[in-house]
Order: C-alpha cells, then sequence, then structure tokens
C-alpha cells in the first residue's frame, strides 16, 4: 500500500482540436469510471478547458491546463491568467521542460507562476529535470536540487499541501528512452523527497507527491510506479490514446 495517493495526469501538449478533445474524453470517461484509488487528471490545450469542464463535471477525472502567466490581467497579448483558469479547472503545469527549452522559462517564472496559481487556489503541477548534457555530465542531483529550490521559494507549508511535483528527465520526454525505475527512484528519493522535507518539514514533505515523466508507457507503469517514492506519472504522448492512458493508469492501481 503506497503512502500517498497515486496520480496519472496526461499532459495532451498541442495535441487535440474541439472535436478530437471530445472523443478522447467521451472514450475515457466510461473506462476509467470505476477508478477511485487513483487521483486522474488531463491537462488539455487551453481551447478545450471548457469542453473538459463540461464532459468530465460528473467524473473521477478532474481537468488541468498546461501553463498560465502570472499577472493577473492586463496588457499580456495570447497569454492566460491564473483567474481565468480558476474557473474551467483544479490543476495547472508549470515549467514543463519543453517551456523551459522553447519558451524561455526560468526557475524565476516558474516560481511567479506557482505563487499566482496557489493564490487563487489551482494546484500546480511543478516539472523539474535535467537535460542529456546535464545527466551525462553529473550535474543531475545539482539541477534538480536548483529548480526545486527556486521553483518553490518563498512557499508555505499550507501552498506545499497543494503541489505535486513531476520529476521529468529531460532525455526521457517524447524520445522513448525511460529512466529505470531505479534511476528515477533514486533521484525522488535522494534528491526530491529530502528537499521537501527541508523546505516544508517532515509531515508534509514525506506526503507530497512526486511524479514520474518521460516516456511512461503501459508496459513500463506498474514497475516505474510501484518505487516507494514514485507516486504516480505525468503522461504525454501515451495519454492521447484512452487504451494507452488507461493501461498506464492501471498500472498504478
Ligand atoms: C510530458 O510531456 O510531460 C511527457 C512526459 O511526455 P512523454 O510521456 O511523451 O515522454
Amino acid at each position: 500500500m503506497k503512502k500517498r495517493t497515486p496520480m496519472v495526469a496526461g499532459n495532451w501538449k498541442m495535441n487535440k482540436t474541439l472535436s478530437e478533445a471530445c472523443e478522447l474524453l467521451e472514450s475515457l470517461k466510461p473506462e476509467l469510471a470505476e477508478v477511485s484509488t487513483v487521483d486522474l487528471v488531463v491537462c488539455t490545450p487551453f481551447i478545450d478547458l471548457p469542453l473538459a469542464k463540461d464532459l468530465l463535471a460528473e467524473s473521477n477525472i478532474k481537468v488541468g491546463a498546461q501553463n498560465l502567466h502570472w499577472e493577473n490581467s492586463g496588457a499580456f497579448t495570447g497569454e492566460i491568467s491564473a483567474p481565468m483558469l480558476k474557473e474551467l479547472c483544479d490543476y495547472v503545469i508549470i515549467g514543463h521542460s519543453e517551456r523551459r527549452a522553447m519558451f524561455g522559462e526560468t526557475d524565476e517564472t516558474v516560481n511567479k507562476k506557482v505563487v499566482a496559481a496557489l493564490v487563487v487556489g489551482l494546484k500546480p503541477i511543478v516539472c523539474v529535470g535535467e537535460t542529456l548534457g546535464e545527466n551525462e555530465a553529473g550535474q543531475t542531483e545539482a539541477v534538480v536540487d536548483r529548480m526545486v529550490r527556486e521553483g518553490l521559494k518563498g512557499l508555505s507549508q499550507e501552498d506545499a499541501k497543494n503541489l505535486v511535483i513531476a520529476y521529468e528527465p529531460v532525455w526521457a520526454i517524447g524520445t522513448g528512452k525511460t529512466a529505470t525505475p531505479d534511476q528515477a527512484n533514486d533521484v525522488h528519493k535522494n534528491v526530491v523527497r529530502p528537499i521537501l522535507r527541508e523546505m516544508f518539514g517532515e509531515e508534509i514533505g514525506e506526503g507530497m507527491r512526486i511524479l514520474y515523466g518521460g516516456s511512461v508507457k503501459p508496459g513500463n507503469a506498474a514497475e516505474l510506479f510501484n518505487q516507494s517514492d514514485i507516486d504516480g506519472g505525468l503522461i504525454g504522448g501515451a495519454s492521447l490514446k484512452t487504451a494507452d492512458f488507461v493501461g498506464i493508469v492501471q498500472g498504478a492501481l
């Protein structure tokens, strides 16, 4: 029996038109209806959020966004704020490696976004993880340590209770290369967890969920999720197909 309720969250990235989203959500709902021991989330593109909110209203699947701006409103063309999202969803992914690599996100902007989300009652899923080069240079621990400390800077214990961390080694995202269960658990247990305990106290740090992300598939999910400090997964590519996402959720049961 796991100490923490596992979570499986889908990150649809920039995929699914409204009609495609409708089809996927309608097929996921009955397949996952009996799941009560795993928290389920789908993080859709902004435009699919109202649909997801409506379709999943009576279901056991929560809705999340994939990004937000840290200001509440104003002259920020093309951006979406925390109060806007709060009417549509419960979770928001922050600091995904694709946003860090392609859209200039830094530890500082991640921290601002985390604070903005928490203020309105959104639950951030904060992503951290090293690149292939950093991994090969033996910098995994230093990079993850910095991202966790800087990303969660200034947060209270109460804030921490509403946070989920996702460790996503960049070299494993969308590449088909998965960290081995031991490799991933080592980072969760010996790098991220001790920092969370140090920052927020033993009890809260021990209770926080740390998801793994990076080429999770139905075939490797159970072994990953069985590790002591892997509390579920953030799923990219495999969250776009009902059978794959359901298979991964089964790995968490
Ligand atoms: C992700 O997008 O967060 C992710 C982990 O992608 P994938 O599962 O496709 O590697």
